[in-house]
Order: C-alpha cells, then structure tokens, then sequence
C-alpha cells in the first residue's frame, strides 16, 4: 500500500508560541519545539498535496517546509486561526491550472465566502484574488483524488466542527467533545492526532488529560497532541507523557501506511 505522510505546519493554540509580550519559561525557550505557529497540517498522498486549514501563518509555514503545490484545502472550521491565511494561497494558483477546492461544512465556507467575501465576489477585480471552489461537506466520507476522506464529527464548545480521518490517519483540532459515533469512526488507527491545549480546563478546547483518556479508549499506535498554548515547554511535558503519546512540534513529519 501507498504512504500518507503529514507534516505539522503549525502545532500551537490560536495566538502562537510565544505569546505575543509573554516573557514566560516556554515563551523565552530556546528549544525550537516551544515556536508554534497557529494550527494546520499538510498531508501528501499519492502525488498530492493537501493542507489542512490555511492559518494566518500560512505563507511562511509553505515557505519553511517547501510545499511545492497545493491540490486541495480541508477546513475544520471557520475560527480566524484556521482560515486567516486563505487569501496565501495565491502563489499556487499563479503556477498551477485550475481552482483550488476547499473543502468545509455550509457554516464553515458561509464564513470562509464572509470574510474573504472579495474572493467570491463576482464584480470585476484589478487585484489578483484566490482562485477557489468551495465543496460543502456533511459527515458523510467523499472522495479526494483516489482516496476516501471521512469527516469526523466534533465538538469545539456548542460550535460543530469536523477533524478529518484519511486511512489509518487520524487529524483532530479544536474539540473538547467527541460524539460516540464519532468514537466509532476512530476504531484501528496507527496515527492520531488530538487538540490538548493545556493541563487546566477549558470551555471549547481538550486538556492533556481529557486527551489521554481519548487515546486510552481508541488506542491508536501513536497519538500527538497539537494546539499546544504555552503552559506546555515541550520537553518537560512530553517527559510526563505515556511512550505512546507525544506532542506534536512544526516541522514534526510522521508516515502511516495506507
Ligand atoms: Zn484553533
Ligand atoms: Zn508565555
Ligand atoms: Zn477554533
């Protein structure tokens, strides 16, 4: 079987690592796995090149791991930290043919078509703009080039959002609520990807904890936690981790068979 391979573009919360005027232990740290840039993925398979959500830190997150083209955009959901960076896509649509699809439930592109309302607009433009073709997406698994995309469903507070399973592959940000049958989608994974923001509550956002005992129950062979904010120094925290679980860091690559 053909390989899916994900590099971690952004593995930190919605304002990055470092905090912005912070002068906190992570925030001053000079192990490269406490910067993180805000949340997303780029997944390559078969050829293709698909980023999951296009963070406001998007251009210099293709520049820095060399995304050579870019085949298709899978959005979670539409919080400004996932979806800020849409407008950089431009560059590929400069070198390749075509619209770019971008793939998100109705209320995620009802967003994404209100914000970067410019893209979609049909009056005559001197600027270049995105080209894009949204897909609207329920929870039910489509096809992307020769490969089936199951949309997971999740809970990120009262706002529905979807993480994304590709083969044994799983991408989840931004939930602090899995439905059971969405549990039921997660069965057999080699590689799991979870949102584990910090070791305290939080109202729309899983902790380390409440994402320890996710993995206890689905299992996978490895999980990484990501949308890391900076109570969490990479080193010390992984140290405390179970030899399964890591936290995810930027650049961070993992291959999963197919
Ligand atoms: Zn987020
Ligand atoms: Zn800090
Ligand atoms: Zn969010």
């Amino acid at each position: 079987m053909s390989l899916i391979t994900l590099t971690v573009l952004g593995s930190g919360t919605s304002v990055g690592v470092p905090f912005v005027g912070c002068h906190c232990d992570v925030c001053t740290s000079t192990d490269p796995r406490d910067n993180r840039l805000r949340p997303s993925v780029w997944v390559r398979f078969d050829g293709r090149d698909v980023v999951i959500d296009t963070t406001p830190d998007f251009r210099y997150q293709a520049l820095r791991v060399h995304i050579p083209k870019l085949d298709a955009i899978l959005l979670t959901h539409g919080h400004a930290d996932h979806i800020l960076g849409l407008d950089d896509v431009r560059p590929f649509n400069f070198r390749q043919a075509g619209n770019i699809p971008v793939y998100g439930s109705a209320d995620t592109l009802s967003i994404v078509r209100r914000v970067f309302q410019y893209v979609f607009s049909e009056a005559v433009s001197e600027s270049s703009r995105p080209k894009l073709e949204t897909v609207t997406i329920d929870a039910t698994p489509f096809p992307l080039f020769d490969r089936e995309i199951v949309p997971i469903p999740l809970f990120h507070g009262s706002m529905p959002v979807f993480g994304f399973r590709i083969g044994k592959l799983a991408y989840l940000t931004d939930h602090n609520r899995i439905p059971e049958a969405s549990m039921a989608l997660l069965q057999g994974l080699d590689t799991l990807f979870l949102d584990a923001l910090r070791y305290k509550p939080h109202p729309t956002h899983s902790t380390v904890s409440e994402s320890l005992a996710i993995v206890e129950k689905l299992q996978p062979r490895v999980a990484y936690f990501t949308h890391i904010c900076h109570d969490l120094g990479h080193q010390r925290a992984e140290s405390m981790l179970p030899d399964n679980v890591r936290l995810a860091y930027d650049g961070l690559t993992v291959t999963v068979d197919a």
